[in-house]
């Protein structure tokens, strides 16, 4: 099965627009449809989704770093989004920027912790919770332990190199002063599927590339 529908009309959301535009602009956007520069060979498969805004539920607010994620495939990014949200607002936005950044530390969760502590004025995130589509990663779970998040809620769990529950708990580790609290499974689906049809359609590109 070919991975691009044909006629599918593509934008493509600045790397930095969480930080560019302010939260509105990262969010609404990503579930309004998109306003920028279509980039050949960049079609994502899968659409946006659109939560209803009356049942703010962590399905909710996944839904909104499932978008975050299709914006990240669309700049060729690996497809993984990530929102924080305190008292029902959305603080920050953020998706993967490796590759553009260039930096290895540029993952959705690391970007939105920093988002927002700079929202909040304080680097203590206490009252705060981390949607992402993603187990966080070594470097990750490390930060939401250092930032004391409130609450890491992720979709899709990762055996390999998830240390939230997949393949280790460094939220469990024993002398820890502040314990985030940490959900799984939620939107796993599509969160899973986005990333291994991404993966699909690279290892898809290199082949033919190499051939
Ligand atoms: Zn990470």
């Amino acid at each position: 099965m070919h991975p691009y529908p044909a006629g599918e009309s593509i934008t493509v959301v600045s790397p930095s627009s969480p930080l560019a535009t302010g939260l509105a602009g990262a969010i609404l956007p990503a579930m309004e449809g998109d306003l920028s520069t279509p980039r050949p060979g960049l079609i994502c498969p899968f659409e946006k989704m659109r939560p209803s805004q009356l049942n703010r539920d962590d399905a909710f607010y996944m839904a909104l770093a499932f978008n975050l994620a299709v914006d990240a495939w669309r700049i060729d990014e690996v497809p993984i989004g990530a929102i924080i949200e305190r008292g029902g607002e959305i603080i920050a936005a953020a998706h993967n920027e490796v590759e553009c950044a260039n930096d290895p530390t540029a993952h959705a969760e690391m970007l939105a912790i920093t988002q927002a502590a700079k929202k909040i004025g304080d680097w203590r995130l206490n009252e705060c919770n981390l949607y992402v589509t993603k187990e966080p990663c070594p470097m990750c779970s490390g930060a939401t332990i250092m930032s004391r998040l409130n609450r890491v809620v992720y979709a899709w769990g990762d055996p390999k190199m998830g240390c939230m529950g997949g393949a280790v708990e460094l939220h469990s580790l024993p002398k820890l002063n502040h314990r985030v609290q940490v959900t799984s499974g939620v939107l796993e689906g599509p969160c899973r599927e986005i990333l291994q049809a991404y993966f699909n359609m690279k290892r898809g590109r290199d082949s033919t590339a190499s051939a």
